[in-house]
Protein backbone atom coordinates (compact mmCIF):
# COMPACT_ATOMS: atom_id res chain seq x y z
CA UNK A 1 0.00 0.00 0.00
CA UNK A 2 1.47 3.50 -0.66
CA UNK A 3 -0.04 6.95 -1.45
CA UNK A 4 0.83 8.80 -4.55
CA UNK A 5 0.24 12.51 -3.62
CA UNK A 6 3.70 12.53 -1.47
CA UNK A 7 6.91 14.32 -3.44
CA UNK A 8 9.48 12.71 -3.88
CA UNK A 9 8.87 9.69 -2.25
CA UNK A 10 5.33 8.26 -4.46
CA UNK A 11 4.12 10.88 -6.77
CA UNK A 12 2.06 10.55 -10.02
CA UNK A 13 4.80 11.85 -13.34
CA UNK A 14 2.72 14.52 -14.99
CA UNK A 15 5.04 13.75 -17.86
CA UNK A 16 4.43 10.08 -18.17
CA UNK A 17 1.57 9.34 -15.79
CA UNK A 18 3.41 6.78 -13.75
CA UNK A 19 4.17 6.40 -9.71
CA UNK A 20 7.11 7.22 -9.08
CA UNK A 21 9.36 8.09 -6.62
CA UNK A 22 12.32 7.09 -3.55
CA UNK A 23 9.98 4.75 -2.14
CA UNK A 24 8.63 3.12 -5.04
CA UNK A 25 12.53 2.54 -6.25
CA UNK A 26 13.31 1.37 -2.91
CA UNK A 27 10.02 -1.06 -2.52
CA UNK A 28 11.48 -2.84 -6.18
CA UNK A 29 14.92 -2.70 -4.63
CA UNK A 30 13.91 -4.48 -1.91
CA UNK A 31 11.55 -7.06 -3.60
CA UNK A 32 14.41 -7.99 -5.87
CA UNK A 33 16.50 -8.15 -3.56
CA UNK A 34 14.53 -10.26 -1.07
CA UNK A 35 12.99 -12.37 -3.97
CA UNK A 36 9.49 -11.61 -3.53
CA UNK A 37 6.71 -9.86 -6.14
CA UNK A 38 5.10 -6.45 -5.38
CA UNK A 39 1.43 -5.31 -6.45
CA UNK A 40 1.04 -1.64 -5.50
CA UNK A 41 -2.01 -0.22 -4.05
CA UNK A 42 -2.38 3.52 -4.47
CA UNK A 43 -4.45 5.05 -1.35
CA UNK A 44 -5.12 8.37 0.71
CA UNK A 45 -2.47 8.64 3.26
CA UNK A 46 -4.46 8.10 6.72
CA UNK A 47 -6.05 4.74 4.79
CA UNK A 48 -2.85 2.80 4.86
CA UNK A 49 -2.20 3.55 8.14
CA UNK A 50 -5.14 1.89 9.21
CA UNK A 51 -4.94 -0.53 6.54
CA UNK A 52 -1.61 -1.85 7.62
CA UNK A 53 -2.87 -3.59 10.93
CA UNK A 54 -6.06 -5.42 9.76
CA UNK A 55 -3.63 -7.28 7.57
CA UNK A 56 -5.21 -6.20 4.21
CA UNK A 57 -1.84 -5.11 2.94
CA UNK A 58 0.91 -6.88 3.65
CA UNK A 59 3.38 -4.17 2.99
CA UNK A 60 2.69 0.09 3.36
CA UNK A 61 5.55 2.46 2.34
CA UNK A 62 4.72 5.96 2.19
CA UNK A 63 7.34 8.23 4.03
CA UNK A 64 5.42 7.29 7.28
CA UNK A 65 7.14 8.32 10.22
CA UNK A 66 7.78 5.62 12.89
CA UNK A 67 6.05 6.74 16.39
CA UNK A 68 5.29 5.13 19.55
CA UNK A 69 1.42 5.62 18.64
CA UNK A 70 1.14 3.64 15.55
CA UNK A 71 4.34 1.04 16.87
CA UNK A 72 1.16 -0.28 18.56
CA UNK A 73 -0.59 -1.74 15.91
CA UNK A 74 2.30 -1.77 13.39
CA UNK A 75 5.71 -3.18 12.73
CA UNK A 76 8.08 -1.10 11.20
CA UNK A 77 11.35 -1.82 9.78
CA UNK A 78 14.75 -0.59 10.34
CA UNK A 79 14.37 3.66 9.69
CA UNK A 80 15.32 4.15 6.29
CA UNK A 81 14.98 8.09 5.93
CA UNK A 82 15.61 11.33 8.63
CA UNK A 83 12.79 13.59 8.25
CA UNK A 84 11.30 16.12 10.38
CA UNK A 85 8.30 18.60 10.30
CA UNK A 86 9.06 22.49 9.29
CA UNK A 87 6.40 25.15 8.75
CA UNK A 88 6.36 27.22 5.62
CA UNK A 89 4.29 30.19 4.54
CA UNK A 90 3.66 32.09 1.06
CA UNK A 91 6.71 34.37 0.19
CA UNK A 92 6.22 38.05 2.01
CA UNK A 93 4.73 36.66 5.12
CA UNK A 94 7.74 35.26 6.87
CA UNK A 95 7.96 38.60 9.27
CA UNK A 96 4.41 37.82 10.51
CA UNK A 97 4.57 34.54 10.85
CA UNK A 98 8.89 33.54 11.18
CA UNK A 99 8.23 30.29 13.70
CA UNK A 100 5.48 27.90 15.05
CA UNK A 101 5.41 30.57 17.85
CA UNK A 102 3.38 32.67 15.60
CA UNK A 103 0.75 30.47 14.82
CA UNK A 104 -1.70 30.83 17.41
CA UNK A 105 -5.38 32.03 16.45
CA UNK A 106 -3.87 31.42 12.76
CA UNK A 107 -4.94 28.64 10.08
CA UNK A 108 -2.46 26.09 9.54
CA UNK A 109 -2.80 23.94 6.68
CA UNK A 110 -1.71 20.20 6.96
CA UNK A 111 -2.60 16.26 6.22
CA UNK A 112 -5.20 14.28 7.96
CA UNK A 113 -3.73 11.32 10.26
CA UNK A 114 -0.15 13.02 9.89
CA UNK A 115 2.36 13.90 12.82
CA UNK A 116 2.03 17.01 11.16
CA UNK A 117 -1.70 17.32 12.75
CA UNK A 118 -0.79 15.26 15.65
CA UNK A 119 2.30 18.30 16.06
CA UNK A 120 -0.28 20.94 15.50
CA UNK A 121 -2.90 19.94 17.85
CA UNK A 122 -0.57 18.77 20.88
CA UNK A 123 1.78 22.10 20.93
CA UNK A 124 -0.38 25.35 19.11
CA UNK A 125 -3.91 26.75 19.74
CA UNK A 126 -4.10 27.51 15.19
CA UNK A 127 -7.01 26.86 13.13
CA UNK A 128 -6.30 23.25 11.91
CA UNK A 129 -7.24 22.31 8.18
CA UNK A 130 -6.37 19.36 7.57
CA UNK A 131 -6.98 17.80 3.82
CA UNK A 132 -6.58 14.33 2.77
CA UNK A 133 -4.07 15.34 0.20
CA UNK A 134 -1.30 17.40 1.12
CA UNK A 135 -1.08 18.80 -2.34
CA UNK A 136 -4.72 20.94 -0.94
CA UNK A 137 -2.69 22.23 1.96
CA UNK A 138 -0.38 23.47 -0.38
CA UNK A 139 -2.89 25.31 -2.95
CA UNK A 140 -4.86 26.92 0.47
CA UNK A 141 -1.47 29.32 1.24
CA UNK A 142 -0.94 29.74 -2.44
CA UNK A 143 -4.82 31.29 -2.62
CA UNK A 144 -4.38 32.74 1.05
CA UNK A 145 -6.80 30.73 2.68
CA UNK A 146 -4.72 29.45 4.80
CA UNK A 147 -1.73 31.65 6.71
CA UNK A 148 1.04 28.97 6.82
CA UNK A 149 1.49 24.70 6.18
CA UNK A 150 3.32 22.19 8.91
CA UNK A 151 4.66 19.17 7.02
CA UNK A 152 7.46 17.12 6.42
CA UNK A 153 10.52 19.10 5.51
CA UNK A 154 12.05 17.00 2.30
CA UNK A 155 7.91 17.01 0.99
CA UNK A 156 7.82 20.76 1.98
CA UNK A 157 11.12 21.68 0.64
CA UNK A 158 10.74 19.26 -2.86
CA UNK A 159 7.01 20.96 -3.34
CA UNK A 160 8.35 24.69 -2.86
CA UNK A 161 11.21 24.17 -5.42
CA UNK A 162 8.50 22.32 -7.89
CA UNK A 163 4.73 23.01 -8.04
CA UNK A 164 5.57 25.49 -5.57
CA UNK A 165 7.23 27.77 -7.63
CA UNK A 166 9.32 29.06 -5.14
CA UNK A 167 5.99 31.00 -3.73
CA UNK A 168 5.80 29.04 -0.68
CA UNK A 169 9.23 29.46 1.92
CA UNK A 170 10.23 27.77 4.85
CA UNK A 171 10.13 29.61 8.47
CA UNK A 172 11.90 28.76 11.70
CA UNK A 173 13.52 25.62 13.67
CA UNK A 174 13.25 21.88 11.71
CA UNK A 175 10.50 21.33 14.34
CA UNK A 176 10.80 17.15 15.28
CA UNK A 177 12.93 15.14 14.31
CA UNK A 178 11.24 12.00 12.17
CA UNK A 179 12.61 9.01 11.03
CA UNK A 180 10.58 7.04 8.03
CA UNK A 181 10.26 2.89 8.10
CA UNK A 182 8.41 0.75 5.77
CA UNK A 183 4.86 -0.51 7.98
CA UNK A 184 3.86 -4.05 8.03
CA UNK A 185 1.02 -6.00 9.82
CA UNK A 186 2.07 -6.69 13.72
CA UNK A 187 4.16 -10.08 13.40
CA UNK A 188 5.15 -10.05 9.68
CA UNK A 189 7.78 -12.59 8.76
CA UNK A 190 8.62 -10.07 5.93
CA UNK A 191 9.97 -7.63 8.40
CA UNK A 192 12.68 -9.43 8.95
CA UNK A 193 13.39 -10.05 5.23
CA UNK A 194 12.85 -6.79 4.25
CA UNK A 195 15.68 -5.45 7.01
CA UNK A 196 17.91 -7.51 5.59
CA UNK A 197 17.49 -6.61 2.37
CA UNK A 198 17.57 -2.70 3.25
CA UNK A 199 21.06 -3.96 4.87
CA UNK A 200 22.24 -5.21 1.45
CA UNK A 201 21.10 -2.46 -0.91
CA UNK A 202 23.03 -0.30 1.68
CA UNK A 203 26.04 -2.20 1.36
CA UNK A 204 25.66 -2.51 -2.28
CA UNK A 205 25.11 1.59 -2.61
CA UNK A 206 22.31 0.66 -4.49
CA UNK A 207 20.29 2.43 -1.11
CA UNK A 208 22.51 5.59 -1.72
CA UNK A 209 21.98 5.82 -5.63
CA UNK A 210 18.44 5.46 -5.37
CA UNK A 211 18.63 8.19 -2.68
CA UNK A 212 21.08 10.63 -4.84
CA UNK A 213 18.56 10.02 -7.95
CA UNK A 214 15.90 12.00 -5.77
CA UNK A 215 17.74 14.02 -3.58
CA UNK A 216 20.93 15.03 -5.34
CA UNK A 217 23.10 14.49 -2.04
CA UNK A 218 23.93 11.77 -0.20
CA UNK A 219 22.75 11.51 3.77
N1 LIG B 1 5.67 11.43 7.55
C1 LIG B 1 4.34 11.88 7.73
C2 LIG B 1 3.56 10.94 8.63
O1 LIG B 1 3.94 9.81 8.76
C3 LIG B 1 3.59 12.14 6.41
C4 LIG B 1 3.66 11.03 5.40
C5 LIG B 1 2.83 11.24 4.13
O2 LIG B 1 2.09 12.21 3.96
N2 LIG B 1 2.92 10.34 3.22
O3 LIG B 1 2.59 11.32 9.20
Amino acid sequence: ATDNNYVPFEFIDQGTDELVGLDIDLINAIAEEAGFDIEIEQMEFSGIVSAIPSGRFDIGIAGMTITEERKENIDFSQPYYDAGLILAVLEGSEEEISSIDDVDGKTVATRVGSTSEAYLEENTDANIEAFPEITEAYQSVLTGRADAVLYDKPNVEYYAETEGGGEIVTVGDLLQGEQYGIAFPKGSELRDEVDEAIDNLKESGEFDEIYNKWFGGSE
